[in-house]
């Protein structure tokens, strides 16, 4: 990025009219650039550029833009070192991460919705009612607007933009002000790679200024956000003044649950692994182990031995677990977490403090003994933290996984497939896994029940959001008077039936 041409708007750089930022490499503390930010005239700029592209791209056959989104994949897969090394940059995560998880995840993501571009599902056309054909048209809806988190910059953004535009609406996407830089070279592979200008147009900016403007902007016919609850409450409330529709993926508090029939090794292992995956800043991460009374020192035990064990320091040396969180400040807020539940009569078996490193830096953490309804249990820390409590039976088990206000991930470790039938289906949550904890896939859906929001990432669903169903309808009955007026009117009966 050059001349602080951090906005991406009708297949251009350009440089936001609002005030000049400096982003902050977590990690070291030191500066990476500076960026002016979109003010709503850029916005607007945005909109408008994504409502002219509509105009063409929505009448695009599926197959031209599924050529296209196959352009964009190969472009970016030219590019994937470029895209880990920003990444590890401006969130602090790993390399490894990076380079293992978020760019071939996000390439993937684009190549599934290349394909699916083309398969956009309905009712079968036919005769409902008689002298009729029905038959649906699924339609873009115009410009959408998404708002992006910091956690993962480049997959939030993948995930936000390729269902949207595989299904023929143009999008203007705000990533975090913290993480902008793998949403603007994104736009930038789709430039190179023959996108149409205004398709993709890519603002930076604050939530409130440019967040809100995105929101308010009445041309935009969706709000797609994901992010915390709190502002997702607040987005919906304002786009309720324009019945916008919203999608939302909120927050989560991921319980882990281990029966006493569980692999303890396997159900350690993937603790460790599911709650301090990206510094445990992960919507999903295991965040409240829940465990059968007569494993839980064996389970405990060994997470924290496993914990102790993770090298915390430099993200981009590729022997680091797990690199810095993504500001000092949010290391102090889950730092505060931690200190109140000591405080509060829990104890830390692993972890719970900073390591002397310049940096956002935090241990991977577990604490047992803080209480079903203190706020290490109830809220979202986001941070490598994971809690663990006993439980005695099943129904137990399943009621503390269910009690919290979020719902959108969960596992069960167990080797009975009845327990794991029943987890699948009592416990309140938008996936759950057996026997293992993170894993997604393009192909299937991703959201929340409860507060963690509404809507479906990736697979099929995700392109139906996108869209909106018409019914179109044939009367090819001749006859001037169709058989239901005589409901209406009598003179449309038989005259038998006029008395
Ligand atoms: P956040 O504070 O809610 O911010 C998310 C995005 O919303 C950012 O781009 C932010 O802009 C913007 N924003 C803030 N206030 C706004 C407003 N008034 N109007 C419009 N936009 C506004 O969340 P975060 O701290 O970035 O990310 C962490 C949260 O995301 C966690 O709660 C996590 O669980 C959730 N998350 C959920 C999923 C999921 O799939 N359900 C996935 C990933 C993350 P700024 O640039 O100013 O911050
Ligand atoms: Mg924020």
């Amino acid at each position: 990025m050059t001349n602080l041409e951090h906005q991406y708007v009708n297949g251009q750089p350009k440089r936001g009219g609002g005030k000049v930022h400096t982003l902050v490499n977590p990690a070291t503390g030191l500066p990476i650039e500076e960026i002016a930010y979109a003010t709503a005239d850029d916005v607007d700029a945005a909109v408008q550029a994504a409502g002219k592209a509509f105009l063409s791209w929505s009448r695009l056959t599926p197959a031209t833009r599924s050529e296209h989104l196959h352009a964009l994949a190969n472009q970016m897969s030219l590019k994937v070192p470029v895209f880990a090394a920003l990444e590890t940059k401006q969130t602090g995560k790993t390399i490894r991460m990076s380079t293992e998880f978020d760019v071939p995840g996000s390439l993937d993501n684009i190549r599934f919705f290349a394909g699916a571009a083309r398969n956009r599902q309905g009712l079968a056309a036919g005769q409902y009612m008689d002298g009729t054909t029905s038959m649906t048209r699924r339609e873009a809806l115009g410009v959408i607007g998404s708002i992006a988190p910091w956690n993962y910059p480049l997959q939030m953004a993948v995930w936000k933009i390729l269902p949207a535009i595989a299904a023929g609406n143009t999008i203007v996407l705000k990533p975090s002000e913290l993480t902008p830089g793998t949403a603007w070279l994104l736009a930038d592979c789709a430039a190179a790679a023959g996108l149409p200008d205004g398709v993709l147009n890519v603002v930076v900016g604050s939530g409130r200024e440019t967040g809100e403007a995105i929101v308010n902007h009445k041309s935009v016919a969706m709000v797609s956000f994901t992010g915390s609850t709190a502002v997702g409450r607040h987005i919906m409330g304002m786009a309720s003044q324009s019945a916008k529709r919203v999608h939302l993926e909120l927050g989560g508090k991921a319980p882990f649950v281990v029966f006493d029939d569980a692999d303890i090794e396997a159900a350690a292992r993937g603790a460790v692994a599911a709650s301090t995956i990206n510094g445990g800043q992960d919507c999903t991460a295991a965040t409240r182990a829940y465990v059968h009374d007569s494993v839980f020192d064996h389970f405990t035990g060994r997470v924290a031995e496993l914990m102790d064990r993770m090298i915390v320091g430099d993200p981009t040396d590729p022997s680091t677990d797990m690199g810095s969180l993504i500001s000092v400040n949010h290391r102090d807020r889950v730092a505060g977490f931690v200190d109140r539940a000591r405080q509060t009569g829990a104890t830390v078996l692993s972890g719970g403090y900073k390591p002397e490193l310049e940096g956002a830096f935090y241990r991977p953490t577990l604490i047992v003994g803080a209480p079903q309804n203190s706020e290490a249990v109830q809220d979202e820390i986001f941070g490598p933290v994971l809690t663990a409590l006993r439980f005695s039976n099943d129904t137990e088990a399943i009621s503390l996984a269910n009690d919290t206000e979020y719902g959108l991930a969960a596992s069960a470790w167990t080797s009975d497939v009845d327990r794991a039938m029943r987890a699948s289906d009592e416990i309140e949550a938008g996936c759950v896994w057996i026997n293992d904890h993170i894993p997604l896939v393009s192909d299937m859906p991703h959201g929340g029940v409860k507060a963690s929001g509404f809507g479906k990432d990736m697979s099929i669903y995700a392109l139906e959001e996108y869209t909106s169903v018409k019914h179109v309808m044939i009367n090819h009955d001749k006859r001037p008077s169709k058989a239901w007026h005589g409901t209406v009117f009598k003179e449309n009966r038989p005259p038998s039936e006029r008395q």
